[in-house]
């Protein structure tokens, strides 16, 4: 489900899927609830009933399998809810608590604004509200003032009112701040004093943002030399003392807000009208942290794909000699490599990579 139009396409699929299901099941089904995947069903029949009618269901379609959960003390847990059945018949409805739920919540004395930790109370409070029956409100909301003082949080007796919290009203649009203890607070209470300005409060920074993503690549992080590739076939070769990801980035904004002047990148892809766009990921042909030899290779990078990249007339000048030795190791690796191609840009990318690799040997 990781791509937005996913569940768009689940949801057309399962129609059209429950549509010939229902049909063919009009008797003995009595209640058929779906979210996306998970589906809340009632139906007539003995547990074999049930298990032939699963085994019917999954050799609708060799891509759809079923696996399901019968009640168990005529009781169900479907997407957060616990559904009981009452002795006459008619279902309950509560919150169902993991067996893990260790009753934490975010700390009472954290650092957070006032207001940020009461709206987590308030959702809390409002989600049993949502989800409960009067049956089981008052048992939650009880539950929930035992548990939120060992979380920290002085429990006032209009708290447990059986009365759901209003959302709050503002018609002037809020402005975001970060929470800082003193800071920002100050200034969010003067804000709506004078001028009637609510604040959001953000919470800082967390270490999990510092800390680089375990799929991000490590190449990216560092100064080197890159490529960044045009839908028309045609790239860029630059070079950085910063880390790759950075200047990419840069790249990106400039084509965004239309600054040409910034980077051939921008100006190429604005320039050239229709059909150019940078692909969204960028290409580390090298890590290098010394300057020199970083401008040396880029200025290589540009001479050997000359005809194909669209780097503007600046940087390094390499001088004339280098032209022989480029095409020498070029060729030389590429006829070691088997290929009928001897055409740089027609090799595969794994053989590119080693072949640029090679050449960064043989030179440096
Ligand atoms: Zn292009």
């Amino acid at each position: 489900m990781g791509n937005p139009v996913a569940p768009i396409l689940a949801n057309l699929w399962m129609e059209y899927f429950e549509a010939e299901v229902l049909r063919q099941y009009k008797n003995i089904i009595k209640v058929w609830k779906r979210n996306v995947d998970e589906i809340f069903c009632i139906f007539t029949g003995s547990q074999q009933d049930i298990e032939q009618y699963i085994r019917d269901l999954n050799s609708i379609h060799a891509n759809m399998k079923f696996t399901y959960k019968m009640e168990t003390d005529r009781t169900l847990a479907f997407l957060g809810i616990e559904l009981s059945v009452r002795a006459d018949g008619t279902l309950s409805h509560g919150i169902y608590w993991k067996s893990t739920a260790a009753g934490r919540f975010p700390n009472a004395t954290s650092h957070h604004h006032p207001r940020l930790l009461q709206s987590k109370i308030t959702s809390l409070k409002n989600r049993l509200h949502d989800l409960c029956d009067s049956e089981h409100l008052e048992q939650e909301l009880d539950n929930l003032s035992k548990v939120l003082p060992k979380n920290g949080y002085h429990m006032n007796r209009r708290f447990k009112q059986l009365k759901k919290c209003g959302q709050p009203q503002g018609k002037t649009r809020p402005i975001y701040l970060p929470y800082i203890q003193g800071v920002t607070d100050k200034i969010g209470s003067l804000l709506v004093r004078k001028y009637s300005i609510p604040t959001i409060y953000q919470s800082g920074t967390k270490i999990k943002q510092l800390l680089s993503k375990p799929k991000d690549d490590l190449r990216l992080q560092k100064p080197g030399i890159y490529k960044i590739n045009c839908s028309c076939g045609m790239y860029y070769i630059g070079q950085t003392r910063r880390t790759i990801a950075k200047r990419f980035k840069e790249h990106k904004a400039a084509l965004k807000n239309k600054e040409i002047e910034k980077t051939a990148v921008a100006e190429h892809v604005l320039d050239s009208g229709p059909g150019h766009s940078i692909e969204d990921r960028v290409e580390v042909i090298s890590n290098d942290p010394c300057d020199r030899s970083r401008r040396i290779r880029e200025a290589i990078e540009i001479r050997k794909r000359k005809p194909f990249t669209f780097n503007r007339v600046g940087g390094l000048k390499l001088s004339g000699k280098w032209d022989q030795v480029i095409e020498k190791i070029s060729l030389k690796k590429i006829n070691n490599m088997d290929t009928d191609s001897l055409e740089y840009e027609g090799i595969q990318p794994v053989q590119q990579r080693y072949a640029l690799e090679s050449v960064e040997n043989k030179l440096f």
